[in-house]
């Protein structure tokens, strides 16, 4: 086989046969990408309607961005944070400005940043909240997804991620995920709690939005129990969900200085995906002194968190972000997005509802959770020109880039209706 030109079948063939089997990734071959557009290897073109699970909210390749990287990349990449470099500085004071915390430790991947979190949390619990050693618990909810270590699965209740992977980590507490009673019950019932893990909007569940006034209130009970309230917006935050986070509330994030609405703002902020565009593995944990400085040299770190290029391409991330009105963008076409198809489902047996924020949404199929419906229409989505993925059997997640047009928006929900009214199971 000739390496230098494959065919979709040939590339998938060699994935098939020398990578290992942890993806079922939709039958198409990509090589190309830009802005909302993907193409294939044999040229055909594509709208992007997971952008990588909304770590490319910003668009493919997007020069700023790839700029930023390209220019650090040439001059110096790793230093390793045993001697100091000249972007990470930078890059903190840019990040915990906009976002409003004293301090941020960088790391690469979601999975690393919550792992972060968590221990953060628990040092924290240990050293300024006093409780005794070993003792911290830490409360997650049924159906989260914050990644893959040993750890994260340990409180997952995802039987193919959890499986004949044990021992697993103690010390978390599932409960149900947008019921208040249930995390108040928790925190009254066990002194040992340390913090509250959540996803504003569970996003690999299914796209779940909880009640309006659902963070709120439990930052509030959090704060009643002296317990961190930890927002995981690996997903959500960086304006996928028509706010530059998620945890922001209401408040306006056209405003340049904005850090957040007070009510929802987390104690623990987790970000990554598109912090750096999905141009380089970047995430980070954002908390205030009084929790962050529980850290010192030794008891944390990562040979990659904070190099060179990865300040870099986040500074640059984010600022196509705020230059670009992504999240004022999201919000609008959002909402667009869902009136259409809310609309379109009243005309077809097969779309249940639309549910969503932003241009983080997903459409319910008509079907049992093991049928293979969601992926037939995806598949036919393929080969209309519009990439999309199912999530949990009957749900399909629609994301696209937030550097989306109306008209570009319009002609992709054109798409969806048309691939959907000719479905044939
Ligand atoms: C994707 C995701 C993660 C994990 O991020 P990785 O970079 O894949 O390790 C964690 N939390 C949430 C909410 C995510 O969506």
């Amino acid at each position: 086989m000739a390496l230098d030109q494959l065919t979709s079948q040939q590339a998938i063939e060699l994935e098939d046969k020398h990578g290992a089997h942890n993806y079922h990734p939709l039958p198409v071959v990509l090589s190309k990408g830009e802005g909302v557009h993907v193409w294939d290897v044999e040229g055909k073109k594509y709208y992007d309607f997971l952008s990588a699970y909304s770590a490319v909210n910003q668009g493919h390749c997007h020069p700023k961005i790839v700029d930023a990287m390209v220019n650090q990349a040439k001059t110096l990449t790793l230093t390793s944070r045993a001697f100091h470099n000249d972007m990470l500085g930078k890059y903190e004071k840019f990040a915990t400005e906009l976002f409003g915390f004293d301090k941020i430790l960088p790391m690469n991947t979601g999975a690393e940043a919550v792992e972060t979190a968590l221990k953060l949390c628990r040092k924290w619990a240990y050293e300024v909240k006093g409780l005794s050693e070993n003792q911290a618990k830490i409360v997650v909810c049924e159906n989260n997804f914050h990644g893959r270590t040993t750890t994260i699965i340990s409180f997952s209740n995802d039987a193919v991620a959890r499986t004949n992977f044990g021992p697993f980590t103690n010390g978390f507490i599932k409960i149900e995920y947008n019921n208040l009673k249930a995390l108040e019950e928790v925190l009254e019932s066990d002194s040992n709690i340390a913090g509250f893990l959540v996803e504003p909007i569970q996003g690999e569940a299914g796209v779940y939005v909880p009640t309006e006034g659902y963070l709120a209130a439990a930052k509030a009970l959090c704060a009643k129990h002296n317990v961190l309230f930890i927002a995981d917006e690996v997903q959500t935050g960086i304006a996928r969900t028509g706010r530059l986070l998620a945890t922001c509330g209401n408040c306006s994030c056209a405003d340049k200085n904005c850090s957040g609405s007070p009510e929802t703002k987390p104690d623990i902020l987790i970000l990554g995906k598109a912090i750096s565009g999905g141009a380089y593995p970047v995430s980070a944990v954002l908390a205030n002194n009084s929790i962050m400085n529980v850290i010192k040299p030794g008891n944390h770190g990562s040979t990659f968190g904070g190099n060179p290029v990865a300040a870099a391409v986040a500074m640059a991330a984010l600022e196509v972000v705020q230059d670009e009105k992504l999240a004022e963008n999201a919000e609008r076409l959002g909402e667009i997005f869902r009136a259409e198809l809310a609309e379109f489902a009243k005309t077809t047996d097969l779309v249940l509802s639309v549910r969503g924020k932003g241009l983080l949404n997903a459409v319910l199929i008509n079907d049992t959770e093991d049928s293979s419906t969601a992926w037939d229409i995806c598949m036919n989505l393929r080969d209309n020109g519009l990439l999309a993925k199912p999530t949990h059997g009957n749900i399909i997640r629609f994301a696209p880039p937030l550097v989306m047009t109306e008209e570009q928006l319009m002609d992709c929900i054109a798409i969806i209706k048309k691939t959907i009214s000719e479905f044939k199971k």
